[in-house]
């Protein structure tokens, strides 16, 4: 069905089970001094050209993992020839032909998921957990998009008609789609944007971020391993104002799909809309200032749990993180207690290690600008935790996790996207005011609820402006086509990653009229 309750997810990997673990150890191992070369990919070729730059481990700065070239603008408009030529073509193949190609990738990640998991780990800091999701959440765009795809563009929808008339609906691709995917699941959104696209009929021009391109360039090579033609996704690392700045503007993009922060969704924005020419679709997700809220009622050690992990796991580099923790105030210091145990007990460091729980942040700006803030909190902040680094923090970019009271989530002035929780405490016959305050902050992304009583929850639920509501549990992590993603507001335009209205806002509807 179009909700694709008739199908499964993949079953992903239980890394608590010793027998599967140490075989997936010693595959992970093998990869630990690989180094992997990336390139810009026009027409199915690689192109050896441009700047070259080395990548480094973002967790051991000595460390390097490969070199990437970066295209220039006229690596920009080859593709764009190539890309806007291959499309009727493309948007003709029927739809199985298409959704098949993504299957056989999703097949080919499968089979490549510790390699993927290593690059993972090396060039974009992710803990073995993290790089097990991604691969995982990775397939799992693919089969549900292909699966979508089948069920939205096999055949056309039959409407009714005067006698002698036969009346139809039917979807196709628009073009050409410009995907712009972000570091922070470099492999997962980077997958998911360009096979929504494809199976729609789209061709694709993929802009991986500056700090992945490495995982990108090797999730592309299975691409087109998989069957993709070369003249269907073209591949470009490297800077993204220049390639955006050369792209966007080209009246033959019909469409850009972008993930990363709300600042450059807007200059994306404004640089379609100044353009002459179609007016066509943004589909971004952007950032989030994602507040839980926890009553009197709630369990304490459950709550503790899930605000480690929405606050903390991927070293709070997701959207979707928990930044603002409300706790109502008769609670606030038992909780406050337990999460400072619960912090000292994490471990920092090398996310290659399977007792790693929280890895390094990107690079060295995200570094500076999440220590800034840090520091900021040690003056106006009241400090309740802080997470021992080991000494190999040194050698690389490790923020601690750390934990302050503030007065309200109007003390930040913009999203934190690193390990740091902040903990406004509330009074119960405050709640609409704590209400008002979340959806003034103007985004819309997640939200936590912890409470035993359904009406509370019920009622916070309701009123919090947001795309994803979580109650009593985690807020990270959603699943393809059990919580559609994506937020409102500063967060977003939606349609929902992994959700079943996805695939229309990258397609375009006609309607057929046959008097017969
Ligand atoms: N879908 C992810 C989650 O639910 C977040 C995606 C993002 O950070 O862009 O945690």
């Amino acid at each position: 069905d179009i909700y694709g309750r008739d199908r499964r997810n993949s079953r992903g990997f239980n890394r608590h089970v010793e027998n599967h673990l140490h075989p997936l150890l010693s595959t992970l191992r093998r990869w630990d001094s690989h180094q992997w070369h990336a390139g810009p990919v026009i027409g199915g070729q690689k192109r050896e050209e441009g700047e070259r730059k080395p990548a480094y481990a973002p967790f051991d700065q000595s460390q390097q993992v490969g070199t990437v070239y970066w295209a220039n603008e006229s690596l920009a408009r080859e593709a764009l020839d190539i890309a806007s030529r291959g499309f009727p073509r493309w948007n003709e193949t029927p739809v199985e032909e298409r959704a098949r190609c993504l299957e056989r990738y999703a097949d080919l990640m499968e089979t490549h998921m510790e390699e993927l998991m290593a690059i993972c780990a090396r060039e974009a800091g992710k803990t073995m957990q993290d790089g097990i999701d991604e691969v995982r959440e990775a397939l799992d765009f693919c089969r549900y998009y292909a699966n979508q795809g089948r069920s939205r563009f096999a055949e056309a929808i039959k409407l009714p008609g005067p006698t002698g008339e036969s009346n139809e609906l039917y979807l196709e691709g628009r073009g050409v789609f410009v995907c712009i995917s972000p570091w922070n699941f470099p492999l997962a959104i980077f997958t998911g944007q360009i096979m929504a696209a494809l199976v729609s009929g789209n061709t694709v021009i993929a802009k991986p971020a500056e700090q992945t391109s490495l995982v990108a360039h090797r999730a592309l090579e299975l691409m087109l391993e998989a069957g993709f033609p070369g003249d269907v996704v073209q591949f470009l690392p490297g800077d993204g104002a220049k390639l955006g700045g050369a792209l966007i503007p080209d009246q033959r993009v019909s469409g850009v799909a972008f993930t990363g922060s709300t600042y450059t969704a807007r200059r994306i924005n404004r640089m379609l809309a100044e353009r002459d020419g179609p007016i066509v679709p943004l589909i971004a997700e952007t950032g989030g200032q994602n507040a839980m809220i926890v009553d009197s009622s709630a369990l304490p050690e459950q709550v503790i749990r899930d605000v480690v992990q929405s606050a903390f796991a991927s070293a709070g580099q997701r959207c979707s993180a928990l930044r603002v923790l409300y706790v109502q105030k008769e609670v606030a210091d038992r909780m406050e207690n337990l999460l400072a145990g619960t912090m000292q007990e994490l471990s920092v460091g090398d996310p290659r290690l399977h007792s790693t729980d929280v890895g390094p942040v990107i690079d060295d700006e995200a570094r500076q600008g999440l220590q800034k803030h840090l520091d900021d909190m040690e003056r106006c902040g009241r400090a309740i935790s802080r997470t021992p680094l080991p000494p190999i923090a040194q050698r690389g970019f490790f923020i601690p996790p750390s934990a302050y009271g503030i007065n309200s989530i109007h003390d930040l002035e913009e999203e934190h996207f690193g390990p740091i929780l902040h903990i406004v405490r509330y009074e119960a016959e405050k709640l609409d005011e704590v209400i008002d305050e979340i959806n003034n902050a103007g985004y819309g992304l997640t939200l936590g609820i912890h409470s035993r009583s359904e009406r509370t929850a019920a009622y916070i639920e309701q009123r919090v402006k947001v795309g994803n509501a979580y109650i009593n549990r985690n807020q990270i992590g959603a699943v393809v086509g059990v919580q559609p993603f994506g937020g409102r507001g500063l967060s977003g335009t939606g349609p929902k990653a992994g959700g079943p209205h996805y695939l229309l806002r990258f397609a375009t509807e006609r309607s057929r009229t046959n008097n017969t």
